[in-house]
């Protein structure tokens, strides 16, 4: 009898230590039947050596096996729970609920603005011309015509990466990589991310996105350029608005203009008015004809060619149009926001 004891303890480990290496279905299934098939299972050969005791120790040890066989069900079935809360296989996969719902994705707002931009100068004839994020001093400022220690370059509050390195504060150093490796004539729009070390309030940010147009060829006038900006500025804000040319200064253009547009919310009768405060005019892009020296800097004779540029501020454009007060909204993800704009 003390025997027939231990060797249940010795099956009892036997069975816990297989159990601990179980990990899939499958071996469960063979350590189920190792220990309960009906024929050849450790506990059922243990009921037939029952009948080999006495009749006083037969139901003792009868009790012994049946706890022993319980113990065996009861870890096997919870183990199975387990692997099937672990495990998910296609074939137990429910195929009659409802699927996820994955909402659709959209352009962002200022992308579809900045998509409008490049079609309207696509049209004219333009290439869009991408370029690095991080420039050198040589590109953002001396190829432009701002010497060292130019006082213009204060006024870009630079974010610098190293004695030489940049982040670029305005598209322009592309106007530069272009006419170094194309020849004229060079018709080209340049969007992308600029960097400038502002406070962030309703109208400056620290990264905003510039679109910057160039045009070189012979006999480019300041006429061409009044002639490109109002087309492409009353195809993307509407027929009605009136534009005006004011002298202005940029190291790179010579001469230079801000370029302003009415207000198209007052159309300058209200004093209170958010967009122009009163004035009747917006100012919203500089612009002027490409000095001399710069095409010099790049190997174009500026006795043969001349050519004008332009930037502006997109998200600055954007907020004129749909009447935004807070440039902000354009980074802050809010759904509510960025859904009310769609593809046309
Ligand atoms: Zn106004």
């Amino acid at each position: 009898m003390k025997n027939f004891e231990s060797r249940v303890d010795e099956l009892r480990k036997k069975f816990e230590g297989a159990l601990a290496g179980v990990n899939d279905d499958r071996a469960l299934e063979d350590l189920r039947n190792e220990f309960l098939s009906r024929k050849r299972g450790h506990l059922t050969l243990f009921f037939d050596d029952l009948k080999a005791l006495t009749p006083e120790e037969r139901p003792v040890a009868g009790k012994l096996v049946n706890e022993l066989k319980i113990q065996v069900q009861e870890a096997l079935t919870t183990r199975q729970g387990k692997l099937a809360t672990r495990v998910v296989t296609p074939d137990k996969a429910d195929l009659t609920l409802p699927g996820e719902k994955l909402p659709w994705g959209a352009p962002h707002p200022l992308m579809l603005f900045q998509e409008e931009i490049e079609n309207i100068f696509l049209a004219m004839g333009f290439s869009i011309a991408e370029g690095p994020e991080i420039e050198t001093d040589y590109y953002n400022f001396e190829a432009l015509n701002f010497p060292p220690h130019h006082p213009a370059r204060d006024s870009w509050d630079t974010l610098y990466l190293g004695d030489d390195l940049l982040l670029r504060t305005h598209t322009s150093p592309m106007q530069i990589r272009v006419m170094e490796k194309f020849k004229p004539p060079i018709r080209i729009i340049i969007p992308g991310k600029v960097y400038r070390r502002e406070a962030i309030d309703p109208t400056h940010l620290p990264m905003f996105c510039q679109v910057e147009g160039l045009l070189v060829d012979e006999g480019v006038t300041l006429a061409h350029l009044k002639g490109t900006l109002e087309h492409f500025l009353k195809t993307l804000l509407g027929d009605k608005i009136e534009i005006r040319f004011r002298p202005s200064f940029f190291p790179f253009t010579e001469p230079s203009a801000e370029v302003d547009i009415s207000c198209i919310l007052c159309r300058g009768k209200d004093p209170a008015c958010p967009i122009c405060g009163g004035t009747g005019w917006k100012e919203l892009l500089g612009a002027g004809m490409v000095d001399p020296q710069v095409l010099k800097n790049v190997n174009i004779d500026p006795e043969r060619y001349s050519g004008w540029a332009f930037g502006l501020g997109i998200e600055r454009t954007a907020m004129f149009r749909y009447q935004i007060a807070d440039m902000r909204i354009f980074y802050e993800n809010d759904l509510r926001f960025t859904r009310q704009f769609s593809l046309k």
